[in-house]
């Protein structure tokens, strides 16, 4: 079984309460059992929300309000709904399928934490907590065409 970003299903949890609807995505899970995640959402953020991104380790609003701890706990719990799943359905986990340049779901591309729309090597805090598990990490980008 797979765990993919919400918003890549089309779930309005983004943090301007949109999507970013992917039918490649949604094609590649179409036959697969897979649990839709919105960290951020799960740890208790509203939609909208403020703009985030990671700067020295650490999640930071627009404003500079630190929120990592909210990050953090929205990690964990995306994990739990994962393990849950996966008993349910009796699949391991094979994978991931994240959303790039996010705090929580970032795999290998992440914004650089000076909201100038730079863009740098780094994982969200999610992303981060399942490459720690050993999880493999896909995002939107593999499933483009060639
Ligand atoms: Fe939620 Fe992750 Fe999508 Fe952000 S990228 S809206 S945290 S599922």
């Amino acid at each position: 079984m797979y765990i993919v970003s919400a918003c890549l299903l089309g779930d309005n949890c983004n943090y301007w309460g949109g999507n970013y609807n992917n039918d490649k995505v949604k094609d590649f899970l179409k036959d697969k059992q897979y649990i839709s995640v919105c960290p951020e959402v799960m740890a208790g953020f509203s939609t909208p929300r403020e703009v985030t991104e990671i700067l020295n380790g650490r999640v930071i609003t627009k404003l500079g309000e630190d929120v990592t701890e909210g990050y953090i706990r929205g990690a964990q719990l995306m994990w739990q709904a994962a393990m849950e799943k996966s008993a349910e359905c009796g699949e391991e986990i094979e994978g991931a399928v994240l959303k790039t340049k996010s705090p929580s779901c970032a795999a290998g591309k992440n914004y650089d934490g000076t909201f100038s729309g730079k863009i740098i090597d780094g994982y969200g805090f999610s992303a981060e907590f399942l490459k720690k598990k050993g999880i493999r990490l896909m995002t939107e980008e593999d499933f483009q065409d060639d």
